[in-house]
């Protein structure tokens, strides 16, 4: 078969796998260079196969020398079509981990349902014991309730009244408003219940129920607050309403884990390119902004630099630095107001005349597509490839 991006909007129904192991292993060598943390050595991560939940199972691996059990929900290769690329980069993370003697196994299922908790829980008692570090790092449209059977859907909307923004075609490089309505009252209990922190205690709860949570377990979900250009769509919507909801959680969770040791963090990340981040209107255009920024400055970090950093200056080896509300702040750079200044200005000029010269819309585009494995030097993008691809540890 010979992958080619088949792309509309913010959705590539295509992967490539060669091009999706490339970026894996661009993320591997990048950790295996800096310095050796003394960290978990194993690791559990919810949400493992793309954006910031891959890059914490390559940090744990491949810097940190852990073991990982990573759970996803990705579609394997059948018939005509490619796997989704969280599929492939599984498989090359696996392959990787393996051939350097590391243990690695994946669980592909979803992982709002009590099914797949168990699954874990008796993985870890089978083949560890406990765990030391639980990386909860899901994104998702919709969750089926485990216990009401009701199958919630987050939508991404203003909360009280309709907000428009500038947005762009970044296929097109074109600039135009978006309006978006606002939100019904059930739609943001909908959100809250997709992306609140309602399933990462449930998670918790049945790890420690389990006996499978070590003494001084670290458990961690994160989080995302941005600009003010995007607050009445992102911090003040219906997603900031379920950012919120997971930050409290953080809370109850450090209560639960309190009597062994163990603690719960929060981490407020940069924004990056994943496929959660590009459906949100409004951020490609400020991502392109502050992308550019950020490279001018020498400031700019994907989702590997910050979970690196993450471990290096945070988690592991030293006391964590927390905001007023106990978060971690690894939008710390994102946030300087000597950037968010700057990218305020250039945001109040942007326009389809000017957006490729005052804007990085060319590396947005670029990021975009590598999540899908497209774009990487090196990869033979005419060769007829299988686009079959087994996961080690998974038989599908
Ligand atoms: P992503 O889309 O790259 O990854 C989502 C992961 O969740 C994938 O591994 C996917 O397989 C998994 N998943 C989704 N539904 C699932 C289900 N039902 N069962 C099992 N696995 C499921 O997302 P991301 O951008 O890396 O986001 C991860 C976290 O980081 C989110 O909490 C997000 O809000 C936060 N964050 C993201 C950004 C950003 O700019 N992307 C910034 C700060 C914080």
């Amino acid at each position: 078969m010979i992958i080619k991006p088949k792309f509309k909007g913010f959705i590539c129904t295509t992967a490539h796998p060669d091009g999706c192991a490339a970026s894996v292993n661009e993320q591997i060598d990048y950790v295996k260079k800096q310095p050796h943390v003394d960290g978990p050595k194993h690791v559990l991560v919810i949400g493992a196969s793309t954006g910031y939940g891959l890059a914490s199972r390559i940090v744990s691996t491949f810097n940190c020398g852990a073991a990982t059990i990573g759970v996803f929900f990705e579609k394997p290769p059948g018939g005509n079509k490619t796997a989704t690329a969280g599929w492939y980069n599984s498989a090359a993370f696996e392959e990787n981990a393996i051939d350097a003697g590391y243990y690695a196994k994946s669980i592909n299922g979803d992982a709002f349902s009590t099914d797949i908790k168990n699954r874990v829980i008796d993985l870890i008692k089978k083949d560890w014991g406990s765990v030391d570090l639980v990386v909860y790092s899901l994104a998702s449209p919709r969750r089926t309730h485990p216990v009401s059977g009701e199958t919630l859907v987050s939508s991404i909307k203003p909360i009280g009244e309709s907000f428009t923004s500038k947005n762009i075609d970044f296929h097109k490089e074109l600039v135009s408003d978006i309006t978006v309505a606002p939100a019904t009252d059930d739609e943001v209990r909908q959100a809250v219940g997709v992306m609140g922190g309602e399933d990462w205690e449930m998670w918790v709860q049945a790890l420690q129920d389990g006996n499978v949570l070590a003494k001084e377990a670290t458990v961690i979900s994160y989080s995302y607050i941005g600009p003010e250009v995007t607050h009445p769509i992102y911090r003040d919507g219906t997603i900031g309403k379920a950012k919120e909801s997971l930050e409290s959680s953080a809370q109850k969770i450090n209560g639960l884990l309190h009597k062994d040791g163990g603690r719960a963090f929060i981490s407020v990340n940069k924004a990056v390119v994943t496929q959660a981040s590009t459906a949100i209107p409004g951020m490609s255009l400020y991502m392109s902004l502050l992308f550019k920024v950020m490279k001018e400055k020498g400031l700019h970090e994907h989702c590997i630099e910050q979970i690196y950093r993450l471990f290096h200056t945070q988690l592991y080896g030293t006391t964590p630095t927390l905001d007023a509300k106990d978060r971690i702040r690894l939008d710390d750079w994102e946030m300087k107001p000597e950037v968010q200044q700057t990218v305020k200005k250039l945001w109040e000029q942007t326009s389809t005349e000017n957006l490729t010269a005052i804007s990085a819309v060319d590396e947005y585009r670029n990021d975009f597509f590598r999540l899908f494995g497209f774009g990487f030097a090196g990869v033979d993008y005419e060769k007829d490839i299988p686009s079959l691809k087994k996961i080690p540890s998974i038989n599908e």
